[in-house]
C-alpha cells in the first residue's frame, strides 16, 4: 500500500479534526503533509506536534512567529497568508488534498490544489457557489479529481454507478431522473415564523443532529445551506435545478438520494457523522473504517419526510433563483450571506434579517454578468461584501 500524503486546509475546524481522527487511526496509509489553520494557533501546534508535519501555514504573521516559537524543537516550515495556502494546497510532495477552509477564504487555495491536479476532497461549498463552472473547468483541465465530502454530494456520488462516478460524477445520460438532497430542517424545523426573529446565534448553532462550525450552523438554521448545497450539486453533477430537489428528513439518517429513470431511488444512509464521507472519500474506491458505529435501524424505528416551508426558510427560494439566473447571482447570494451570518453571530442583526439582507444585495447587484475568470468571481465577492455590509445597521 503506498502512503497517501495529505494537506489538510482547515485542519482546526471541525471537518478539519475529523479529518485528522479519521488519519490517525490508518498511519500506514496517510502521512500529514501539511496543515493549515487561520487564528487558532495553539490548537493547530497541538495538530502539529500529533502529526509531525512538514509545513504549517496560519492566518498571519504574528501567529506564525508564535506557532514558531511553541514548535521550535520540531522541523516544520511554519509560512503565513494566502499564497502560502495556495502553496501548500499545490505542493508536488502532496497527492490529497481537504479543503475545509469555511466561506469564500476557501476558493483560491482549493482552486490551487484542483489546478495542480490533486485529488479534492470537497467540503468548501462555498467555492462552488461561487465559481462553480470554473472551478470544474480547472478540474477538468488538470484531471484533478473531486471527491464530494458534503454528506449529501457524497451520498449522491456513492449512489451513482461506477462509470459515472469515473467521469467525475458527471451524471451526463446515465439514467438519472433526479437527484434528492435531504435536509434535517435545522433547530428551528418547527418553530413560528414570528419567534424565529428572536432566536440568538446559540439558539441558532444548536443543531439537532450535527456539530459543526458556527458558520454552517446558522447556515443550516435559515436552510440556506440546502439552498447553497442545490447550486454544488448543480455543478458536482452536471444536472439542471428541474433535476435538483430537497425533502426535509429531519432524522439526518438518509444522507440523500438518486432517483432513476426506471423509477429506482438509491439512497445511502448511516449515522450523522462526517467521518463517514470523509473516510469514503480518503480511501475511495476502497472501504476502511471510519470510527462510526453501526446503524441500528430497529432502534431508530422510523424515518419520517416533509416538504420544505418556504415561507419560514426563504433563503432555500433566494438559493434556488440564484441557481437559475443566468448571472453572477450565486456568487453575490453566497457573498452576502456570509456578511449577514457574521453580523447575527456578533448579535447586530436579527435571524429574519439574514435572509432580508441577502435577497437586498442580490436586487442591487441583479445586473451583474457571470464571472468569466477567477479574478472576476473575487471582483464580485467583494463588491457583494460591500454592498451587504452597507446594509447592515451602523
Ligand atoms: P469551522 O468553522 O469549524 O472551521 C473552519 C476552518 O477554516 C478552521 O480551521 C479555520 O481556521 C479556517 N479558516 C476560517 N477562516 C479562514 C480564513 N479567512 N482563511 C483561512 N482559513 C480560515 O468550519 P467547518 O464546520 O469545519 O466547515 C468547513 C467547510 O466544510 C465549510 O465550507 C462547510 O460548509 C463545509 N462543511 C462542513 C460540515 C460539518 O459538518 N462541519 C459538513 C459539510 C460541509
Ligand atoms: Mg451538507
Amino acid at each position: 500500500m503506498t502512503l497517501q500524503a495529505l494537506t489538510i486546509l482547515g485542519a482546526t475546524g471541525s471537518i478539519g479534526a475529523s479529518t485528522l481522527d479519521v488519519v490517525a487511526r490508518h498511519p500506514s496509509r496517510y502521512r500529514i503533509h501539511a496543515l493549515s489553520a487561520h487564528e487558532r494557533v495553539d490548537e493547530l501546534a497541538d495538530c502539529c506536534r500529533r502529526f509531525r508535519p512538514a509545513r504549517a501555514v496560519v492566518g498571519t504573521a504574528a501567529g506564525a512567529a508564535r506557532l514558531r516559537e511553541r514548535l521550535a524543537d520540531m522541523p516544520v516550515v511554519v509560512e503565513h497568508g494566502p499564497e502560502a495556502l495556495a502553496a501548500i494546497a499545490a505542493d508536488p510532495e502532496v497527492d490529497t488534498v481537504m479543503a475545509a477552509i469555511v466561506g469564500a477564504a476557501g476558493l483560491e487555495p482549493t482552486l490551487a490544489a484542483a489546478r495542480a491536479g490533486k485529488r479534492v476532497l470537497l467540503a468548501n461549498k462555498e467555492s462552488l457557489v461561487m465559481a462553480g463552472e470554473l472551478f470544474m473547468q480547472a478540474c477538468r483541465a488538470s484531471g484533478a479529481v473531486v471527491l464530494p465530502i458534503d454528506s449529501e454530494h457524497n451520498a449522491v456520488f456513492q449512489c451513482l454507478p461506477a462509470p459515472v462516478q469515473a467521469r467525475r460524477a458527471d451524471t451526463g445520460a446515465s439514467g438519472v431522473r433526479r437527484i434528492l438532497l435531504t435536509a434535517s430542517g435545522g433547530p428551528f424545523r418547527r418553530l413560528e415564523l414570528a419567534a424565529m426573529a428572536k432566536v440568538t446565534p446559540d439558539d441558532a448553532c444548536a443543531h439537532p443532529n450535527w456539530r459543526m462550525g458556527r458558520k454552517i450552523s446558522v447556515d443550516s438554521a435559515t436552510m440556506m445551506n440546502k439552498g447553497l448545497e442545490l447550486i454544488e450539486a448543480h455543478h458536482l453533477f452536471g444536472l439542471p435545478s428541474a433535476q435538483l430537489d430537497v425533502v426535509v428528513h429531519p432524522q439526518s439518517v438518509i444522507h440523500s438520494l438518486v432517483e432513476y429513470l426506471d423509477g429506482s431511488m438509491l439512497a445511502q444512509l448511516g449515522n450523522p457523522d462526517m467521518r463517514t464521507p470523509i473516510a469514503h472519500a480518503l480511501a475511495y474506491p476502497e472501504r476502511v473504517d471510519s470510527g462510526v458505529g453501526t446503524l441500528e435501524l430497529a432502534r431508530l424505528g422510523r424515518l419520517d419526510f416533509e416538504e420544505p416551508d418556504p415561507t419560514r426558510f426563504p433563503c432555500l427560494r433566494l438559493a434556488r433563483e440564484a441557481l437559475e439566473a443566468a448571472s453572477g447571482a450565486a456568487c453575490v447570494l453566497n457573498a452576502a450571506n456570509e456578511i449577514a451570518v457574521a453580523a447575527f453571530l456578533e448579535h447586530r442583526i436579527g435571524f429574519t434579517r439574514i435572509a432580508e439582507l441577502v435577497d437586498a444585495t442580490m436586487q442591487a447587484l441583479a445586473s451583474a454578468p457571470a464571472p468569466d475568470a477567477i479574478g472576476a468571481a473575487i471582483e464580485l465577492d467583494r463588491t457583494a461584501r460591500a454592498r451587504a455590509r452597507a446594509l447592515l445597521p451602523s
